[in-house]
């Protein structure tokens, strides 16, 4: 059993996070990285820092970045603000113990896709090590909207790359 925010709120960790006999800056802030010098197929190629290179693994993250989600949550004192996707996770930088941009105590209540017709012409493109239980090594959510044989919008999504769901921005202003 799990839910969307759960999903969301996974941690951004790499399998040295799990070592407690290597230093990690996540489980540890100041311990330093294990994983700087380490076996390095699955870290970071963008969004890293000198104190942080793990990727994020959630699939549907990236997908919902791709889309533009919207992210609604409630504080302790019933007051209700939104989060664009793009701002709800964070880059490691100095701080790699903080995974996202959540108030302490703040619950996500909903997450709220706007309206688009990007469905008929999206994809989600998964490579991973095994063919079941394992996070992508490199992932890609596309869609576009199409006017007759006009491309509208595009969206690009990666995930397995970076820190956080990586939107591929540049690509798509070509
Ligand atoms: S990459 Fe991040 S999670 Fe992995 S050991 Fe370094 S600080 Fe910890």
């Amino acid at each position: 059993m799990a839910t969307n925010a759960g999903n969301l709120n996974q941690r951004t960790r790499c399998t040295y996070f799990y070592d407690v006999h290597m230093p990690c800056n996540k489980r540890q802030p100041g311990s330093g990285c294990g994983a700087l010098k380490g076996i390095n197929r699955n870290h970071a190629i963008f969004g890293w820092s000198e104190k942080c290179v793990a990727v994020y693994p959630s699939d549907m993250a990236v997908a919902l970045s791709a889309l533009d989600a919207i992210v609604h949550v409630q504080g302790t004192n019933k007051e209700a603000r939104v989060i664009r996707f793009a701002d709800f996770h964070r880059l490691p930088d100095n701080n790699p113990e903080i995974d996202n941009n959540l108030k302490h105590g703040e619950l996500i209540t909903s997450i709220e896709l706007p309206e688009n017709d990007l469905a008929e012409h999206s994809y989600y493109l998964k490579i991973r090590e095994r063919s079941s239980y394992a996070f992508a090594l490199v992932s890609v959510a596309a869609a576009m909207s199409l006017d007759g044989n006009r491309i509208k919008d595009v969206r690009i999504a990666l995930g397995g790359v970076a820190h956080k769901p990586w939107r591929a921005t540049v690509a798509r202003r070509y």
